[in-house]
């Protein structure tokens, strides 16, 4: 008789990875299985955490969220240090949000109000010259706020992080596609993989990203998520120390995420109702080259290293969809994070895990599957 695994998560990217490894740390005998899509948005993120300074500030529901899940990086960090994963890439680097043109004091003032409204007393408004010597590449701006506690992460680092530390207790993974989640008697009894045929499960985790809805289809559950195509770009500055630059929010909805070594990313396009259309176009590297260096002129000159492109799975009311899907027993989701799936992701794995174990009995009504019905 073959084996059953106690779970299987469909998807790979961020967030299913987060499921395997805190099921494997829990000792479930637990199975990720990945098709590696071209358009992952994991591969493509560019990895800003920072609720602060999201204009999602002045949404309850999500704030609360992003704030537990933003407390949770570093010990998670932590953890997979311990667990045998040393390249997460996560760290706290700080942010500047800089008004660099008129049109954009106006967005500035209003997000120093929803800031106000928080109370979240570590952001202040700093000179722009400040702005400038922490980020020499920088346009001198008109207004500036400066927010320490922000982070970054490469979300495929973090993914194959969670991954390799979830092996260490004894999560496996399987380079395959999943064609059917196989039910008996309204329970989950395993999926159908294209390559290695019927493998036994008596739980599933749909982790597909914006791939999840015809997995829920299967399952009888409408799982209301559209692919938003992010097109990002990654350049190089030879022989220059980046290591503390913050990262740089401005007010039109681009960002530029510095790292060690000389590398920065300008991120990014954000492209709603394309389909499956995970290609990077003209218009599209054009909008995020220009608007970076409309706010960093001092990148002129460096190197472009490399071209990036994902599908952000966003859902109907851009909240996460997660944990049990009530007609099926042994079926839970984990998916629909939109534009800000490494910030939760992580956080959101741990959650569906511990609805799998019986350890969380509840999932908010505001970010459950139930809410769609
Ligand atoms: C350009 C860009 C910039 C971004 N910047 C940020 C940022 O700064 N901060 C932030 O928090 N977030 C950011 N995001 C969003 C973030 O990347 C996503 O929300 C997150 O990665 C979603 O992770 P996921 O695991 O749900 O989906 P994905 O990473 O898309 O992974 C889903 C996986 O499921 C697999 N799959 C699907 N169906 C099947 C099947 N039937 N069988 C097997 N495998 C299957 C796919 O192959 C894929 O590997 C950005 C996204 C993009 C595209």
């Amino acid at each position: 008789m073959s084996k059953t695994y106690e779970a299987v998560i469909i998807g790979g990217g961020i967030v299913g990875s987060s499921v395997g490894y805190h099921l494997a740390r829990e000792g479930v005998e637990t199975l990720l299985i990945d098709r590696d899509d071209h358009g992952r948005a994991t591969d493509a993120g560019a990895g800003v955490i920072s609720p602060a300074t999201s204009s999602r500030t002045a949404d309850d529901t999500w704030f609360e969220f992003a704030t537990g899940a933003v407390e949770y990086y570093p010990e998670l960090d932590e953890q997979l240090e311990r667990d045998g994963a040393t390249e997460t890439s996560y760290a706290q680097q700080g942010t500047i949000a800089a008004a660099i043109d008129p049109d954009e004091i106006e967005p500035f003032e209003e997000a120093l109000q929803r800031i106000d409204d928080r109370n979240l007393d570590t952001i202040e408004e700093i000179d722009p010259s400040e702005a400038v010597e922490r980020f020499p590449a920088l346009a001198e701006p008109k207004r500036v706020f400066y927010y320490p506690e922000a982070g970054r992460v490469d979300g495929r680092a973090f993914a194959e992080a969670l991954q390799t530390a979830g092996r260490s207790h004894g999560l496996e993974t399987l380079a395959d596609e999943v064609t059917s989640i196989r039910t008996e008697s309204g329970a989950i009894s395993g999926v159908e993989a294209a390559s290695s045929g019927r493998i036994n499960a008596e739980s599933v985790v749909v982790a597909g990203g914006a791939w999840s809805p015809t997995l829920g289809d299967q399952l009888g559950v409408t799982l209301p998520i559209d692919p938003q195509r992010g097109q990002v770009a990654h350049l190089s500055l030879p022989d220059t120390n980046t290591d503390s630059w913050p990262i740089v929010n401005s007010f039109r909805h681009h960002y530029i995420v510095p790292w060690p070594d000389g590398k920065i990313i300008f991120g990014a396009t954000r492209e709603p109702d394309i389909a499956f259309d995970p290609r990077l176009t003209a218009g599209g590297v054009d909008e995020v080259l220009s608007e970076g260096l409309r706010v960093a002129p001092g990148l002129q000159d460096a190197t472009l290293e490399e071209l990036r492109v994902g599908l952000r799975p966003v859902s109907e009311d851009n909240i996460p969809i997660l944990g049990p899907i009530a007609d099926v027993n042994g079926a839970y989701a984990a998916t629909g994070h939109g534009a800000t799936g490494l910030m939760l992701g992580p956080y959101s794995g741990k959650i569906v895990a511990e609805c799998v174990t019986g350890e969380r009995e509840h999932i908010p009504e505001s970010f459950s599957v139930a809410r769609f019905e």
